[in-house]
């Protein structure tokens, strides 16, 4: 659902990957739909075989997922939490067509504020708590992987961390657990040749917060990274891959956090989320996460989701 910068770009990053079957682009601009289909089919003497096109609600009904990105998008100086009265109201007509369809998919919320619209969509669907997933901080993680692989010049795959909580302004980067080869940060960078001069936690924190508002500035919108964050997401979906991913979930007492949709670590398998992983965090880390919480507790209450 929603065949904008987003939905288009993991279309092709789908394609790209040879994940899929079956790709169906459904928007409110059907033309704008039928159109990207036709580029992308137009690619596919170079990827590998999958059946692309445009259609309506009714192509959900075999559907193993539905992932949605449709809805208003950040404009300079908007936060996510800003977006969260007209994407609602999106997300429950979206849903309640969905619905109408299939009650076995899978969904995947995309639209921001993710993890209010995941909770959101739960509720509408009213589909077991495993098959309504956000995208959550998976797109975060990747840039907070990134900031620290290249301050440590470490490959990317061999750093450890996790930013957990709102994927928005009130996200933990959550040092007291990221690590290399088993170490964790605190004792890694005492033996930084480099002597930490560009780790600074403050900096790589507010860079990793930012990456969206610098990104919107520069080109009005971010798409590559969550297109191929969206593809990890359905891979380990579809190919049971037990994958640890911070997709937003419904948690369940965790941190003693409850009926809040927000992203700690999940297994993701064929069932959608298969088991949620707490690891022990340090207090400042355990605190900032109750706070980032209550922040989405804040904005369901403000909507009447709650
Ligand atoms: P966009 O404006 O390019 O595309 C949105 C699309 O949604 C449009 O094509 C529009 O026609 C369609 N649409 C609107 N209402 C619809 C409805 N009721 N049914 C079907 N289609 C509908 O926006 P974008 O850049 O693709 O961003 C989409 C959303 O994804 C935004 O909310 C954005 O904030 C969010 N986003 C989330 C992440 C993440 O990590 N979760 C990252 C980037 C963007």
């Amino acid at each position: 659902m929603g065949a904008g910068a987003v939905g288009t770009t993991f279309a092709y990053a789908l394609q790209i990957s040879g994940s899929a079957g079956e790709i169906v682009l459904v928007d409110l601009n059907r033309e704008r739909a039928e159109a990207e289909a036709l580029d992308l089919n137009h690619g596919l003497f170079f990827t590998p075989p999958v059946q692309i096109r445009a259609g309506g609600y009714e192509e959900c009904a075999d559907a193993d997922i539905v992932v949605i990105t449709a809805g208003a998008k950040q404009k300079e100086g908007q936060t996510r939490l800003d977006l969260v009265g007209e994407n609602v109201k999106i997300c429950r007509s979206i849903v309640d067509s969905i619905t109408e369809h299939t009650q076995e998919a899978i969904l995947l919320m995309v639209t921001n504020p993710v993890d209010v619209l995941t909770y959101a969509a739960l509720k509408f669907s009213d589909y077991p708590k495993e098959r309504v997933i956000g995208s959550g901080t998976v797109l975060d993680t990747a840039r907070f992987r990134y900031l620290l692989s290249r301050n440590c010049r470490v490959d990317p795959h061999n750093v450890h961390g996790y930013v957990l909580g709102e994927h928005g302004d009130s996200e933990v980067i959550a040092w007291s657990i990221a690590s290399i080869a088993g170490m964790r940060m605190k004792e890694k960078c005492k033996t930084c040749p480099r002597r930490m001069e560009d780790c600074d936690r403050e900096g790589v924190a507010e860079a990793v917060r930012n990456s969206a508002y610098h990104l919107i500035s520069g080109k009005g919108a971010t798409n590559w990274a969550v297109g191929l964050a969206m593809v990890r997401i359905v891979t380990a979906l579809l190919r049971d891959e037990k994958s640890v991913l911070t997709v937003s979930s419904l948690i369940d007492g965790q941190y003693g956090i409850e009926d809040i949709c927000l992203s700690i670590p999940a297994v993701l398998g064929s069932q959608g989320v298969e088991d949620l992983i707490a690891p022990g965090l340090s207090e400042e880390d355990r605190k900032a996460l109750r706070a980032s919480a209550e922040t989405i507790d804040e904005v369901l209450r403000g909507v009447d989701l709650k």
